[in-house]
């Protein structure tokens, strides 16, 4: 059976009983009722494979800085949403490579406007914060205040912070944000379920959970309030799971599958680990979060308390080969390893050396297409001549490596089209042409990454990912064959309708 066709589908208390191949259409028969829609091509059901539920859902309250052109009108939209969280303002997206001149804002930026309020704004990657002289107050930072481990504070010719903390600077401040009600995080989660489910998807894999958000996404999974999968990766950074007593547990539409652990930042912020410095700041070659040895001893707690996957954040490629180097020496502490799923997410610049070590350790790649083709420019400054070795999906394919795909949403879009077109075309926002187009793959490997592969690395592949009797009836249903049109139109296709365990969601 194609992976893209039209025909009749016969699904059963959630699973697919029968497939017929016919023209014009798809034919559901779910427990005997029968549902027609026309012109239409079913697709196993999309999985975002790395992103945020809960951020993308807070971004739909809070994240109203996205897109905006310049500082000022960060600050214009800030007055005009009116927004607060207990008294502070909180907002998240915006971006100072969008801005001219591309540098960094102030804390004396807001304290104009925001002399009393705290407030604190996420850079769009989630890995910085600019704040006011408010929120530097709350949390005690001064021009004496040491960068902490992992993070920088930012700070002018005179040495005072200037409002930007970066990585585990901004934990300094992030401790203080009044948390939301659960309520609102609920809606958070149903809002943030249904945009997704909107755009043809039918799981996410949750990345760095909160431990206090878990019992809501099984409560909501038990009353089938859920209409996409969610598997999560709970927070494992200073060994949170632990504190909160978090162990694996199974269920049809939430389960909790792994431990999340970041090794350094993001290439945006000069974060990310780079084996030599950065192109853009010769002074400065990134940040590792963690130690291999540090990282050895997370894992090995994860493997003690029975989870199935590790996934570490891991953008640089000096951060790259830390992480593999620490599943090396744990493939030499544990004889066997292979019910463990090694996740290394975004996997965004890799050394030719180590693309290789991904394949013998059983490393997986977890990327994000997207993120190439808007990150582009930026990643020309800060890398130079290494761009040849970022976003290397071909490479990855071509040495073996399981190759599964995500979004990051709410840092990019959640629509899945959008990341398989930059699977297939690379060509970043604002330009014309391919960019490294040695690194593009297929349709037919791009969708890959978003179904069985994105399967295998939750090890799920045995039940879904292809349409096909006794698999779950999970299923993306779009108005054209993806692998038949042109590739410039493969992020305009439309979503019909999606299915998951059985349960019709109508789009259109
Ligand atoms: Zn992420």
């Amino acid at each position: 059976m194609p992976a893209c066709y039209q025909g009749e589908l016969t699904i059963q208390r959630g699973k697919i009983v029968s497939v017929a191949e016919s023209k014009g259409g798809v034919t559901l028969i779910i427990d005997g009722k029968r549902k027609e829609i026309p012109d239409a091509w079913v697709l196993p059901g999309l999985v975002d494979a790395h992103a945020h539920v809960v951020g993308l859902g807070i971004a739909c309250r809070e994240g109203y800085l996205y897109g905006a052109n310049s500082k000022q009108e960060c600050i214009e939209r800030i007055l005009q949403a009116n927004i607060y969280r207990d008294g502070w303002i909180v907002a998240r997206g915006w971006n100072q490579e969008l801005w001219s001149p591309a540098l960094f804002p102030t804390r004396w930026d807001l304290d104009e406007y925001f002399p009393d309020t705290p407030v604190v704004l996420f850079r769009v990657d989630g890995h910085a914060v600019w704040v006011n002289t408010k929120v530097l107050n709350i949390a005690s930072i001064t021009q004496s205040t040491p960068d902490p481990v992992g993070g920088a504070i930012l700070r002018n010719s005179d040495g005072e912070p200037t409002g930007i903390l970066i990585d585990a600077a901004a934990d300094l401040v992030t401790e203080y944000i009044p948390r939301l009600s659960l309520t609102e995080i609920e809606h958070a989660i149903i809002q943030a379920l249904f945009l997704c489910s909107q755009a043809g998807l039918t799981e996410i894999h949750d990345m760095d959970v909160l431990p206090e958000d878990l019992p809501i996404f099984t409560r909501l999974a038990e009353e089938g309030k859920l209409p996409c999968r969610v598997l999560s990766w709970v927070r494992g950074q200073h060994y949170e799971w632990r504190d909160h007593g978090i162990l694996p547990t199974v269920g049809e539409f939430h389960r909790v599958v792994g431990v999340k652990f970041f090794a350094d930042g993001a290439l945006g912020s000069r974060g990310a680990a780079l084996l030599e410095p950065y192109s853009d700041e010769p002074s400065n070659s990134g940040l590792l979060l963690l130690t291999k040895e540090e990282l050895v001893e997370r894992f090995k707690c994860v493997i003690e308390d029975g989870f199935s996957s590790i996934a570490v954040h891991a953008i640089g490629d000096r951060a790259v080969r830390v992480v593999l180097d620490a599943f090396e020496s744990l493939h030499t502490l544990y004889p066997s390893l292979d019910d463990i799923r090694f996740r290394i997410e975004h996997s965004q610049i890799v050394h030719p050396d180590d693309i290789r070590r991904y394949a013998s350790l059983g490393a997986i790649a977890s990327v994000q297409p997207i993120h190439c083709i808007s990150d582009a420019q930026m990643a020309e400054q800060r890398l130079g001549a290494r761009v040849h070795n970022s976003y290397r999906w071909r490479s990855f394919l071509e040495h073996g490596v399981l190759l599964c795909a995500g979004s990051d949403f709410p840092v990019e879009s959640y629509n899945p089209l959008l990341g398989i077109e930059a699977f297939c075309r690379r060509v970043p926002t604002a330009r014309q042409e391919s960019w490294q187009p040695q690194e593009c793959i297929s349709i037919v490997d791009a969708v890959d990454a978003y179904t069985i592969n994105a399967h295998r690395a939750a090890d799920m592949s045995y039940r879904r990912g292809r349409i096909a009797p006794g698999m779950d009836a999970d299923i993306t249903i779009l108005d054209r064959n993806i692998y038949a049109c042109p590739l410039e139109e493969l992020s305009q296709a439309r979503t019909l309708a999606t299915v998951v365990g059985g349960k019709l969601y109508e789009h259109a």
